[in-house]
């Protein structure tokens, strides 16, 4: 709610350049349903190959991903690439538009993009953002952020301030106070009423918001010794911190949860890396899906912006009707691929995310079923 007129110039122009319509293969009522409540978990480079590591890693002991009632599948391609970077592809999911590789929350030509959480604001709902990356980086700052140049995270914090998110709880705190402008981001949210803090646990005794939990820097691996139910703990908190902030007559959430180094784990091919990642990011799934029990109305959308890796699974043997054959974790390259990505949706209205779906169409089905299209 800090930030009623900021786009009012730019909303108007995007409309008019926006494609009526554009996805006619998805039929949806004519009086859409509604949700209380949206929680976005991205698996950043979260293939299929992946979420099947994952299953392997357990002995294919249920995970909670499979708890999920309905998916489908996301085509990635960003407005000048058809292999997509985090940028483009949080933008899509953030506001509804492709833009270029790099661009963070504007469109092909620069300009800015409204984002869900800027709607959600307006709307008067709650709002959060959790990741194990910077809160800066690509698929966090997409939410927030507009520029033409992710890696500037000295600019992007800025748009922190115009923000209204209630929580926030991820790293890069280091560029809201070492700056060359010399500003104190953190001293200037204070201001704002914000409870800062730089650690998770400085979030104990913390019940509403608004408040941001911001390390120095991103998280570490869980294999070099984060804490392996890191996001899983980041996601409760600021669930319950959603919770405290959300009247029932006001209302309810969107938050956006990150599994960010799952991505960094393939652009490292690095196996032991991604089992770690995978598993802290299955268990917030848990606790999400957990959350859409005990408070009906909460849509949960798991997903990833893409795969990273070209991560295959072969049997070990090529003859593979010799028992014992075992299995191969092949990564094809250090970058990110083509391929789409798996989504899987549980809790309120989870039916209608079923499908084949461009990454925009998400953005547009999530405005519309929290009211904030
Ligand atoms: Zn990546």
């Amino acid at each position: 709610m800090r930030h009623l007129l900021r786009f009012a110039a730019t909303v108007s122009v995007v409309m008019l350049l926006a494609p009526t319509g554009g996805c006619g293969h998805k039929s949806r009522p004519a009086a859409p349903p509604r949700v209380k409540n949206v929680i976005l978990m991205v698996g950043d480079g979260m293939g299929l190959a992946q979420v099947s590591a994952l299953m392997l890693a357990g002995e294919y002991r249920p995970v909670n991903l499979e708890r999920a009632t309905t998916g489908g599948f996301v085509k990635t391609h960003s407005a000048d690439n058809r292999v997509t970077d985090s940028a483009a592809a949080g933008t899509a999911y953030a506001t509804g538009h492709k833009t270029r590789n790099g661009y963070l929350g504007v469109d092909p030509d620069g300009n800015p993009l409204e984002t869900i959480i800027d709607r959600a604001e307006r709307a008067g709902l709650s709002t959060g953002l959790v990741a194990t990356v910077e809160i800066q980086h690509a698929t966090p700052g997409a939410f927030y952020g507009h520029s033409r140049q992710r890696y500037d995270y000295e600019s992007v914090s800025l748009d922190l301030l115009t923000s209204g998110v209630d929580v926030a709880i991820a790293g890069g705190r280091r560029y809201l106070t070492d700056r060359k402008d010399g500003r104190d981001l953190v001293a200037e949210l204070r201001a704002q009423g914000y409870f800062m803090t730089d650690s998770l646990a400085g979030l104990d005794g913390v019940t509403s918001g608004p408040a941001m939990a911001l390390c120095e820097d991103a998280l570490p691996f869980v294999s070099e010794g984060r804490d392996p139910e890191y996001l899983t703990r980041a996601t409760a908190k600021a669930l319950g911190i959603l919770t405290a902030n959300t009247p029932r007559t006001e209302g309810g959430f969107f938050l956006m949860v990150e599994g960010s180094l799952i991505d960094y784990a393939g652009h490292d091919k690095n196996t032991e890396a991604l089992i770690g990642e995978m598993r802290d990011f299955d268990a917030a799934v848990g606790v999400a899906f957990d959350y859409a029990d005990a408070h009906p109305g909460t849509l949960v959308v798991v997903l990833a912006d893409h795969e990273t890796g070209g991560l295959t699974i072969p049997a070990g043997k090529e003859d593979f009707t010799l028992p014992d054959s075992g299995v191969e974790f092949r990564w094809s390259t250090g970058g990110h691929t083509a391929s789409m990505v798996p989504m899987f949706a549980y809790g309120a209205q989870a039916g209608l995310v079923g499908g084949v779906f461009d990454n925009t169409e998400v953005n547009r089905l999530l405005t519309q079923l929290l009211g904030v299209e």
